[in-house]
């Protein structure tokens, strides 16, 4: 489907200004409201059977930062005049938020909608030319039915909100239905996102940082920790740290919290060091939206040289797929950063793309090996795969960190190198500050040797 000449999709019916959304023609969420809450709260309105389907652009806020808003709002317009030219016939379409569409169609079942969803989310996959550029707007969808799921248009709303969202928190481009057990174990991410913001504006309230030990591969000295983000909610709601990094790129507040870390890590190793630790690294995590900001250099700078932490006791992780994203920009702001002597840690290697082939073209300084790859190190194959990486790592002057040990079998199959650090709960899990303290001491005074049982 070529880009839209016309700005709005044509829906078939006229529409007051006030509820239409001007980008696309289609009534926006004023007026999805108001429909909602006419077809189910009105009084003696009788429904009958019906779903609401919420659709969400995967993906946007990339899409935005790349191309820039202005070419956003075409692919806004794109898959809004895709689902408009699927709509069943009885369905209307919104445009509730940014890159946010909803669909109420009565009298709708299951399979109706079941077979909606997988058209919209094979077709959503074809890439299309936006602009002259090749792009794939792909979709989550969530859907709810009323009334067995929910009986008011509130009930309804947050149903089908927090079903889409457990679709974007486990992976995107798929649909799900709403279960009733759902309520109990997801919230609603506007619940959730209003408290982590509510956090941030507090001055970091409820964030915490935990430190997980790396030690020395030959002589199981704890020489590190890794900066790890904690957040307790205050309604407890409970989420991964993965999701909450998740949701803090969603709200556009992971740089904030991401410079907060950055601020607490280094001051901590700072020290750890004057008392003693002189060895002594800290490794911060990096999100894929801080390897896009170029000023990020001259913060680290400055903080580096507040706390008075030598670059090189800092070592950034990034991920793979974060530096795939954008890979020419990615190189260019890591390079700025290391020109510094900051170190670069590639993380997770082995559980995305893991082309060694780019190895030697990033500017990195480590790599550290996904926790899924070490888990079944005992079997022969993967045992050799490692050590081929492993070997082929030092030989472009790489260090390596096996990431995720939890026993002592799993250990015994680490060949030792010079330089190399292990990470996993068989040293340490993460902790917070206090009880790192006391895990360092020990740690000093009763290494994990490997002539020593564990
Ligand atoms: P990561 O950077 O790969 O961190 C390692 C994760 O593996 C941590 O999970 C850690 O608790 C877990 N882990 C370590 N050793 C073991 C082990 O032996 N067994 C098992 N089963 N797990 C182990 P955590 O703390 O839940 O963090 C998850 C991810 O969230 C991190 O993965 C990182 O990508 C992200 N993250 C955490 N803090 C930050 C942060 O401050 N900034 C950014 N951008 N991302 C962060
Ligand atoms: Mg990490
Ligand atoms: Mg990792």
């Amino acid at each position: 489907m070529e880009d839209m000449a016309d700005p709005n999709v044509s829906t078939g019916t006229r529409m007051p200004q006030a509820d239409m959304d001007p980008l696309t023609g289609l009534g926006n969420r004023y007026r999805f409201i108001v429909d909602l809450e006419r077809l189910l709260d009105a009084p003696g309105s009788h429904p009958g059977d019906g779903a609401l389907i919420l659709i969400d652009i995967d993906e946007s806020r990339k899409t935005n930062d790349t191309y820039g808003y202005r070419f956003g709002d075409r692919v806004i317009r794109v898959v809004a005049e895709l689902v408009a030219g699927m709509l069943p016939a009885g369905a209307t379409l919104y445009r509730t938020g940014g890159d946010a569409f909803a669909v109420l169609w009565p009298g709708a079942s299951k399979d109706q909608t079941h077979h909606f969803s997988v058209t919209l989310l094979n077709e959503s996959r074809n890439p299309r030319r936006v602009a002259g550029v090749a792009c794939t707007a792909t979709v989550s969808i969530g859907a709810a039915f009323y009334p067995e799921d929910g009986d008011t248009a509130e009930a309804l709303f947050r149903c089908a909100d927090v079903t889409l969202y457990r679709v974007k928190r486990r992976g995107k481009n798929n649909v799900s239905f709403y279960a009733a057990d759902d309520r109990d174990q997801e919230v609603s991410h506007i619940d959730l996102e209003s408290e982590l913001r509510a956090s941030v504006e507090a001055g970091f309230k409820d964030f915490e940082i935990y430190y997980q030990p790396t030690v020395d591969a030959v002589s199981g000295i704890c020489n590190g920790a890794e900066a790890l983000l904690r957040w307790t909610s205050p309604k407890n709601i409970r989420i991964s740290p993965a999701d909450v990094i998740m949701h803090l790129e969603l709200i556009g507040c992971v740089e904030q919290v991401g410079d907060w870390v950055l601020e607490q890590a280094i001051g901590q190793c700072a020290a750890w060091r004057a008392s003693g630790l002189s060895d002594f690294s800290i490794h911060v995590n990096l999100s894929m939206l801080q390897l896009r900001d170029h000023v990020l250099e001259e913060r680290l700078v400055y903080m580096l040289k507040n706390a008075g932490l030598p670059p090189a006791a800092l070592v950034l992780e990034v991920t793979e797929s974060a530096i795939m994203n954008d890979l020419s920009n990615s190189i260019a702001i890591l390079n700025d950063i290391r020109r510094h002597g900051v170190r670069i840690a590639l993380d997770d290697f082995g559980s995305g793309y893991s082309s060694i082939n780019y190895l030697r073209k990033l500017p990195i300084d480590q790599i550290k090996i996904d926790r899924s790859f070490v888990a079944d190190i005992a079997n022969t194959f993967n045992k050799s795969l490692a050590n081929t990486i492993k070997d082929l790592a030092h030989s472009i002057q790489l260090s390596v960190c096996d990431e995720g040990i939890e026993d002592r079998a799993q250990f015994d199959q680490i060949e030792p190198s010079q330089g190399d650090i292990i990470q996993g709960y068989l040293f340490g899990k993460p902790m917070p500050v206090d009880i790192f303290q006391t895990f360092l001491r020990d740690n000093r005074r009763n290494v994990v040797k490997r002539s020593q049982a564990v």
